[in-house]
């Protein structure tokens, strides 16, 4: 396997609070990789170091060998990795179509295999071709979160980072979802995923990373880890 992603003995601190302690991981080419852990655990101040909107206070993050470490979160999407928020980053007064022909003008990818090069292409694989003209601030939550995609797939990212995508998401629109991400790996689009969600987590990942008070306690392939002692008590025991 080749990594797209690694990280290398990741520590963040926010004054004296450690939130990341030596965290060593990588990011395969075309694998969707879960991240779970307790709430405080470190999973969104990891996908914050990755996306460059803090900096580490140790460590490395490399992007296909290149070290990024350094980089400002703009120059960081530009390279490649995309990043999906809870709330869609949509411009509430602009229709759905509009939103998503401006994230098309910022796609930094040419390949021509890549099969969501225009707004109609993107509405119709998230299933909103039918609200293109509505404004983004009107629509209902679900479709907004499909918005949110397409928005990001819009910039033909190779890694996105989904960050609970399922949240406040009902099983249909949970089932609509997975169905989609699990299409992004063929097209040369690797995934990492947050999500408290156990269920979402073992439809969609092979592999899971387990964060515990800023550590990796485990990383191996999904029903391993569930089954893992360490990660049982940490979920279970407490
Ligand atoms: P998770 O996503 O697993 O719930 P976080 O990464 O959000 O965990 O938080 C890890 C720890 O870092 C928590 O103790 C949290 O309070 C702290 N933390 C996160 N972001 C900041 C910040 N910007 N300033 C200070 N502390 C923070």
């Amino acid at each position: 396997m080749n990594a797209i992603l690694e990280i290398n003995g990741l520590k963040k601190q926010f004054g004296g609070l450690t939130a990341l302690s030596g965290v060593d991981l990588s990011i395969e080419e075309g694998e969707i990789l879960g991240i779970v852990g307790p709430n405080g655990s470190g999973k969104t101040t990891l996908f914050n170091v990755i996306t460059g909107v803090h900096k580490p206070t140790e460590g490395r993050v490399s992007w296909r060998g290149r070290d990024i470490t350094s980089l400002a979160a703009h120059e960081i999407s530009g390279a490649g990795i995309g990043y999906t928020f809870q709330q869609a980053m949509a411009f509430p007064g602009l229709s759905v179509w509009e939103n998503v022909q401006i994230a098309c003008e910022h796609a930094h990818r040419s390949d021509r295999s890549y099969p969501w090069t225009t707004p109609a292409a993107l509405l119709d694989f998230v299933g909103i071709t039918a609200l293109a003209k509505e404004r983004a601030g009107v629509l209902p939550f679900g479709s907004l979160r499909l918005l949110g995609i397409a928005l990001a797939l819009a910039t033909r990212p190779s890694l996105i980072l989904l960050d609970e995508p399922a949240a406040g998401l009902n099983d249909k629109e949970t089932a609509t979802l997975v169905g989609l991400v699990r299409q992004f790996p063929a097209h040369g689009i690797s995934v990492c995923v947050i999500d408290h969600d156990m269920k979402l987590m073992q439809m969609l990942c092979k592999r899971l990373i387990v964060l515990d008070f800023g550590s990796k306690i485990a990383d191996g392939p999904t029903q391993a880890v569930l089954a893992d002692p360490k990660v049982l008590e940490v979920y279970l025991g407490g």
